[in-house]
């Protein structure tokens, strides 16, 4: 197959155009590097969580989803060193006044260094070694770094007294932490079991951008998964399969994939293992998709000391009493939409002229059909014929503006697998044309076979 090699300027360019994603509050000049998904990006989210949701929590036996509060106890953050600890080394150019994460500058002007496992004082030394450069005016000189808190704080109660000070969650994961001992409970749950959910996190990133890559707002969808201690690198491994295989079966470009280790030095200090899936976006080159991390029992233990509480598991085969060590996958579902968007981007040469087309996997898209009555006096017969009938069972779209080409070429663009077109003839012979996005191939299709025949698609 042809190599694609789009800007990715140009992708989003399209994404916006097309309504998978708008700038938010655009008509106050937007708020900078802040978005609002579309009709076809929500609704290809909603796909995608549901993907989601099947792989890892119905078709398993011991994932339990719930659905923890983006506010929680302030006591949370202190215990998981969140508060001392959640910070990115800030510099300011001293000449133009830009600002940079300081680990990101020198990641992109020294590829070689393995910048994650440097200390603050090592970061330092390089940025002011005067061979780093601002990338907006060129100069050497920046400021000390200075950490910067990445958690959002707002205050709860009618006083904005410190007392009263929280935090949004800078990940979704400390909910099912301090949940571990209710969904245990409750669910009688036995080792080895997970706990997950997808839900929104907020992070007060120094340098949000790249479209939707790094925002200060976005969903995670992730799982812990709690084991007897000892099986830590046994879990790791299934649980890097387990991502692989998702990551496959929704279809990413296997080619623009990798696994990235953490070295020794990278790790937090309780980790036995973290790795990172990496996709190649257009332009910006690797960036990391999801990661999954071997936690110990860290978390678990920090919250028993910090709450006071016995958070231990009674082991009914032996009867011994343990923390549960976790391995933790976590997708970011932003992250992973944008990488399904731009490797579905294509723009394609036709005899006359060319098409954009977005080729996404048929359960992902944001319109599984479009119906497409071929006149507007065929408006009324199509609605009663299709509507209902496909709509309960597929995200559908009914489309009458424009010529039955431009429609066509309308749902290539947002990458609606199947348009049902409805004629003249379909009201003597009860019969449509199904016309699909990827080979652009048309086929009559009976009415009463339609939506067997769509299945059949569908599940090719
Ligand atoms: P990065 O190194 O890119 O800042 P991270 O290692 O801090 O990411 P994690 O804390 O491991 O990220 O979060 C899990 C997942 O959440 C990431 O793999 C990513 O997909 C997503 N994520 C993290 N930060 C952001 C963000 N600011 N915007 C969008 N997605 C994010």
């Amino acid at each position: 197959m042809e190599e694609k090699n789009f800007e990715f300027e140009k992708i989003t360019t399209h994404l916006i155009t097309s309504g998978f994603v708008y700038p938010s509050s655009e008509i106050y000049g937007g708020i900078s590097n802040t978005w609002d998904y579309g009709p076809l990006g929500t609704n290809m989210k909603n796909h995608l969580k549901e993907i989601w949701r099947k792989h890892f929590v119905s078709s398993n036996m011991n994932i339990f989803q719930i659905d923890p509060a983006i506010i929680m106890n302030p006591k949370v953050w202190e215990a998981t060193g969140h508060i001392a600890n959640f910070h990115d080394p800030l510099i300011d150019c001293k000449y133009c006044h830009s600002r940079f994460r300081a680990d990101d500058l020198i990641k992109a002007q020294k590829p070689e260094l393995e910048v994650d496992s440097f200390s603050k004082d090592e970061l330092n030394t390089i940025i002011q070694s005067g061979e780093i450069s601002c990338p907006k005016c060129g100069k050497t000189s920046f400021t000390p770094i200075r950490q910067f808190q990445m958690m959002f704080k707002t205050t709860i109660g009618v006083t904005e007294d410190k007392a009263s000070t929280v935090y949004l969650r800078p990940e979704t994961a400390q909910g099912l932490f301090v949940n571990f001992k209710n969904v245990q409970r409750t669910q009688r749950a036995k080792l080895p079991f997970g706990i997950c959910d997808i839900g929104k996190a907020f992070r007060n990133e120094i340098t949000p951008g790249n479209f939707t890559f790094r925002m200060r707002e976005f969903e995670q969808m992730e799982i812990e998964f709690f084991f007897k201690p000892g099986e830590d690198l046994k879990w790791f491994e299934y649980w890097k399969n387990e991502c692989l295989e998702f990551v496959n079966k929704i279809g990413l470009d296997k080619n623009k994939l990798r696994f990235r280790d953490h070295s020794p030095k990278e790790l937090a200090f309780y980790s036995k293992a973290t790795c990172d899936i990496e996709y190649c976006y257009p332009t910006l080159g690797w960036g990391e998709l999801m990661g999954i991390a071997s936690r110990t029992n860290y978390d678990l233990d920090r919250h028993a000391k910090c709450s006071n509480q016995d958070l231990t598991y009674l082991d009914s085969s032996d009867n011994s009493r343990y923390l549960p060590h976790v391995i933790e996958p976590s997708f970011g579902l932003d992250r992973l939409l944008l990488a399904l968007l731009c490797d579905a981007y294509d723009v394609e040469k036709l005899a006359k002229d060319e098409r954009i087309v977005m080729h996404i996997d048929k359960k992902l898209a944001p319109y599984g059909v479009a119906i497409l009555p071929l006149s507007n006096k065929l408006n009324d017969s199509a609605r009663e014929k299709l509507w209902g009938l496909i709509s309960a069972e597929y995200d559908a779209v009914f489309d009458t503006t424009g010529s039955i080409g431009k429609r066509y070429r309308r749902e290539d663009a947002i990458g609606t697998p199947y348009c049902v077109t409805f004629d003249f003839d379909s009201l003597e012979d009860e019969s449509v044309t199904v016309r699909d996005r990827d080979t652009m191939a048309q086929e009559r299709v009976k009415i009463s076979d339609l939506m067997k025949y769509l299945y059949t698609k569908f599940h090719e």
